[in-house]
């Protein structure tokens, strides 16, 4: 197995959004970062644009010729927060594209670990709808590839952005295929995911919603990973893991009020690697929201190495949030 992979395209930055918090700058951060650091042992590649029979596999015809449209009219907004520009649908194509071809890449063998530095992000976008700075749900349309085209039976998904993925919740709400687990800050953006929220149909059970009140740290996030979201997702023994790697629940985010460090998802990280190594299968995650540029660019630098190396993630005892949730989650699956 060759060294971890990154993957990157210069459509990235021709997503321009403007005076907007999901903007070029973030991408420009990460990279001036990690280019200082050598790109931490990361072998980096190209992203392709996504096959539109795989994209269509998750987002109907009607959706994709939407972004589409939007970008050749010069841009424009598909709501309040979520716009898009010339170069959108191209910089969507090739961030979905890059998910399908890290999971491609990591179930070929070429690596365990895989990372896409990629936007427009994707975790709010549903298979009819662009929201949420989303436009296409890169992390599911990626899963959904992984078990049509490559053979894979169960993906997990570990969605620790600050904000309900709820579009990955909504596409497989009622599926046994994916496990996703999604840890977010409640009451906020967009209001859904409550702890009752398990899935629906032969999906129930299978999806794990872990709200947080503002305001919590390391602790308490480390708490939910350690004693719900880790054991689940062992007993579900996974094919691939995936992260929907979100960087604003970290305490100088502008849109959230978490109080997590970059240390913080460099423990996440830990976590997720451990996760996968328990099931002897690789773990890629794909970058979603974080708009302290500076806050993440540290926290994309601290996560990569974590994620590479492993290791033992910092143990935390079960706090409330914790017994709560883990009273919920224990209907579906034995955590002890
Ligand atoms: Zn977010």
């Amino acid at each position: 197995m060759g060294p971890p992979i990154l993957f990157r395209h210069a459509s990235s930055l021709e997503h321009e959004t403007g005076a907007h918090p999901e903007g070029t700058g973030r991408i420009e951060a990460i990279e001036a970062e990690l280019s200082r650091h050598d790109w931490l042992g990361f072998e980096q590649r190209e992203a392709p644009a996504v096959d539109l029979d795989v994209l269509t596999r998750v987002h109907p015809n009607r959706h994709v010729e939407a972004v589409q449209a939007m970008s050749e009219r010069g841009g424009g907004a598909f709501d309040a927060d979520t716009v898009a520009s010339e170069g959108s649908y191209v910089a969507a194509l090739h961030a979905a594209g890059g998910a399908c071809a890290m999971v491609e890449a990591l179930l070929g063998g070429d690596a365990p670990v895989g990372f896409c530095m990629l936007r427009p992000p994707g975790h709010h976008a549903e298979p009819a709808r662009a929201m949420g700075f989303c436009l296409f749900n890169n992390v599911a349309v990626a899963a959904r590839h992984a078990l049509d085209a490559l053979g894979l039976r169960r993906v997990f998904i570990l969605d620790w952005d600050v904000h309900h993925g709820n579009g990955t919740n909504d596409i497989f709400h009622t599926s046994e295929e994916v496990l996703f687990a999604s840890i977010h800050q409640s009451p906020l953006y967009p209001g859904t995911g409550p702890l009752e929220d398990s899935g629906a149909g032969s999906g129930e059970g299978f999806t794990i919603n872990l709200p947080v009140p503002r305001d919590s740290g390391e602790d308490v996030w480390l708490g939910l990973v350690e004693h719900v979201v880790a054991p689940a997702a062992r007993a579900f023994e996974p094919d691939l893991v995936l992260v929907s790697a979100g960087f604003d629940a970290h305490r100088a985010d502008p849109l959230a009020q978490c109080l997590l460090e970059a240390s913080s998802f460099a423990e996440l990280a830990r976590h997720a690697r451990a996760i996968a190594d328990a099931a002897g299968v690789p773990v890629g995650a794909v970058l979603e929201g974080g708009y302290d540029v500076g806050a993440l660019a540290a926290s994309v630098a601290a996560t990569l190495p974590a994620l590479a190396e492993g290791g033992e993630p910092r143990s935390v005892e079960p706090d409330a949030v914790t017994e709560r949730s883990a009273e919920q989650i224990g209907r579906f699956w034995t955590l002890g």
